[in-house]
């Protein structure tokens, strides 16, 4: 239990300088500017904003004369940089956005083809129905996928000629190559398939412009968080060029968020303005570091997926370690170390997901991922002893404490 305020600012004291001196290679956490931070406390996070349908000016709560204008303002942003008509910012998180989509846009009985948990999928239909209601209501199937981790485009395509889903949804937690999704949309449109793609883990990459933009591509809607690749304050977005479709996605989120948080929007548009003037040399540079890390952890011994192709388009890379262990088990002895990325969260426990965001904001470029791959060389392949690689990973970690690409 807490008794004062000393406790308390010990705990984020520890908190803040043991993460200081982590590496941090988790894909789905980045590294938000300080300007972001200072414009996430203020009076909005006291405050209602909550509104019926889409209509911004049909408040429910009385004193949103600044509110309504600034909600309106930072939609247009968000709007600009995702090329966007139509944008609703009260999704909570990205999940929220998923679960509001699939409810505003489907009816009872509707499939959806999704990526697979086993496959690196956030599990978006496939975790609904696994409860009672929505098990009654939707049905999931998956999205295959090859060797690489691309997606399969004639299996896909054959799956929904077989199959006719409601809605395909692209867009997962473990993306390495741009999918499919004008191909996809050109097959769907004709059989009155929606095509959503979930942006959460490329939404920094696309605004960047080196992700390519699923509504270029066709994508009836496209939604995800604010805080993988996008270096924002948590939360969630839904984007959209069709009036209709966000009406009806927007209903829904009424009905799920009332309280959305109003102290994010600030931040969040801060995090769009320095998107829009570093978003392109950052998003580069991501990619860079995640191919260049993807070559010296294969340089290493490690085994790569998506070798042949590349390694990466995005800010991850994923290295199959079953030869040495469990996912599970290796991430924990990398952790051991203070460098941290993740399993596949008990699937199918073969892959490590290791992120470049978060490190590329904090400055480190090409050598330094040939740095980080003899620490994963040294754990995983030579078995030294973590304890003293921690001390190393400290050291070099501690150097990039800086923040690039902000304002
Ligand atoms: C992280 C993630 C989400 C959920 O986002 P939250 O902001 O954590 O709710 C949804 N879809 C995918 C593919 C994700 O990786």
């Amino acid at each position: 239990m807490f008794n004062n305020l000393e406790e308390i600012d010990l705990l984020i004291k520890q908190h803040e300088a043991y993460r200081q001196q982590c590496l941090n290679l988790i894909a789905s956490e980045n590294y938000s500017s300080q300007t972001v931070r200072n414009y996430l406390t203020s009076d909005l996070g006291n405050r209602y904003g909550c509104y019926a349908g889409v209509d911004l000016t049909a408040r429910e709560y009385r004193g949103n004369r600044y509110i309504q204008e600034l909600e309106a303002k930072t939609q247009k942003l968000v709007g600009e940089v995702f090329k966007a008509d139509y944008v609703d910012l009260r999704p909570v998180s990205g999940h929220v956005a998923g679960i509001a989509t699939i409810l505003g846009l489907l009816s009872p009985g509707d499939l959806v083809l999704e990526i697979h948990l086993r496959d690196w999928g956030h599990g978006m239909a496939q975790l609904m129905v696994g409860a009672p209601h929505f098990g009654q209501t939707l049905e999931f199937d998956d999205i295959p996928f090859d060797q690489n981790r691309i997606v399969d485009l004639a299996m896909l395509i054959g799956k929904m000629q077989e199959c006719r889903p409601a809605m395909v949804i692209f867009g997962g937690s473990g993306m390495l190559f741009p999918e499919p999704v004008a191909e996809i949309k050109a097959v769907a449109e004709k059989m009155g398939i929606l095509v959503a793609h979930d942006s959460s883990h490329v939404t920094g990459l696309i605004a960047g412009g080196v992700y390519p933009n699923p509504l270029d591509q066709g994508a009836d809607i496209m939604f995800g968080s604010t805080h993988k690749s996008f270096p924002g304050p948590q939360g969630g977005f839904i984007a959209t060029r069709d009036f209709n479709i966000y009406e009806r996605v927007g209903n829904v989120l009424a009905s799920l968020v009332t309280s959305h948080h109003l102290n994010r929007l600030p931040a969040l548009a801060v995090g769009m303005l320095e998107m829009k003037e570093f978003g392109k040399a950052y998003g580069e540079q991501i990619i860079r570091n995640s191919k260049t890390l993807g070559k010296a952890m294969e340089e290493a011994g490690l085994t790569v997926i998506g070798a042949t192709k590349g390694y990466s388009e995005t800010h991850l890379i994923l290295v199959d370690v079953s030869k040495y262990g469990s996912g599970v088990h290796i991430s924990k002895i990398l952790e051991s170390s203070d460098i941290l990325c993740s399993d596949d969260f008990g699937q199918l426990d073969r892959e490590l997901r290791i992120g470049t965001a978060e490190v590329t904001r904090r400055g480190m470029e090409e050598q330094e991922m040939k740095r980080i791959a003899d620490f994963f060389k040294r754990l995983i392949i030579e078995q030294e002893n973590p304890e003293q690689i921690k001390e190393e990973v400290n050291l070099f970690a501690s150097k990039y404490s800086g923040c690039r690409y902000s304002l």
